[in-house]
C-alpha cells in the first residue's frame, strides 16, 4: 500500500517530537533475556513480565537452565504470565534448538531466530532491533492497531501489515518507529478509548474525527 510521503514525514516528525528516545519497556541485558522476555510478554504487560524476570534471571541464566528444569517447575516460575503452560513448552523448546544449533548462542539473522520454537517475526525483530541493533519493524497488538487508524495499512495480517510499514518508513526508522508507536499506542492511542482529543497526531489522523465522533 502506498501512503504519501508527507504525511508520512508529518507523522514521523510528531512521533520524534512526544517519544525522543523510545525504548522497549522490558528490563534485559542479554540477547538471550530479552529473547525470553519478549517469549513471555505475549498477552501480558511489559509490568508483569519485568516483575516475573526480576526473580526469573536470577535462577535461569543461560538455556542449559531451562532445558535441565522440570516442566512443572519452569510453569510455576512464570504463571503470573499467563499461558504459562504454552509459554514453559516454548522456553524449552528454543533452549534445546539454542543448544544444538546454535551453540547456545542468540542467533542475529531474522530467518535463524524464526527457527526457535515460540518465537515468530515480531519476537524475532524484538530481539535483532533490541539488542543487535539490526533494522526490523515489530507487529505487536499496538502497532498491528496504530497502523490502521493512522492509515497505514488496511491490512489485518501481522505479516502483511509489517510489509506495508516496510514500504512506507525508512529503514533507518524501522526500530524507532515500532517502539515509538508502541509508546504511542499505551499513551494516546488506547485500545477501546483512544485519547483523539489530546493526541498530538489529531490533526493529521484519518481515524480522529471517526473515532471521536463514535465515543
Ligand atoms: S487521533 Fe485518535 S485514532 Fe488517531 S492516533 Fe491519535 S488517538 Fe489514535
Amino acid at each position: 500500500m502506498q501512503v504519501d510521503k508527507k504525511y508520512i514525514s508529518k507523522l514521523l516528525r510528531i512521533l520524534d517530537k512526544e517519544y525522543p528516545e523510545p525504548k522497549t519497556a522490558l528490563n534485559y541485558s542479554t540477547p538471550f533475556e530479552l529473547l525470553i522476555a519478549t517469549i513471555l510478554s505475549a498477552q501480558s504487560t511489559d509490568k508483569i513480565i519485568n516483575q516475573v524476570t526480576k526473580e526469573l534471571f536470577k535462577k535461569y541464566k543461560k538455556p542449559e537452565d531451562f532445558v535441565k528444569v522440570k516442566k512443572v517447575e519452569l510453569e510455576s516460575d512464570i504463571k503470573k504470565t499467563g499461558f504459562f503452560r504454552n509459554k514453559a513448552k516454548s522456553l524449552i523448546g528454543c533452549s534445546k534448538k539454542l543448544i544444538s544449533d546454535f551453540n547456545g548462542n542468540v542467533p542475529d539473522k531474522l530467518e535463524d531466530l524464526i527457527s526457535l520454537p515460540g518465537v515468530g517475526r515480531k519476537t524475532a525483530n524484538c530481539v535483532l532491533g533490541g539488542y543487535f541493533g539490526i533494522p526490523g519493524i515489530v507487529v505487536d497488538t499496538h502497532v498491528k492497531r496504530l497502523a490502521n487508524r493512522l492509515g497505514l495499512t488496511e491490512e489485518k495480517n501481522p505479516e502483511k501489515i509489517e510489509k506495508d510499514l516496510m514500504v512506507s518508513i525508512p529503514r533507518k526508522r524501522w526500530i524507532r518507529f515500532s517502539n515509538q508507536l508502541i509508546w504511542h499506542g499505551r499513551t494516546f492511542c488506547i485500545a477501546r478509548k483512544p485519547k483523539c482529543s489530546e493526541c498530538p497526531m489529531k490533526k493529521i489522523c484519518p481515524s480522529a474525527f471517526k473515532i471521536q465522533g463514535r465515543l
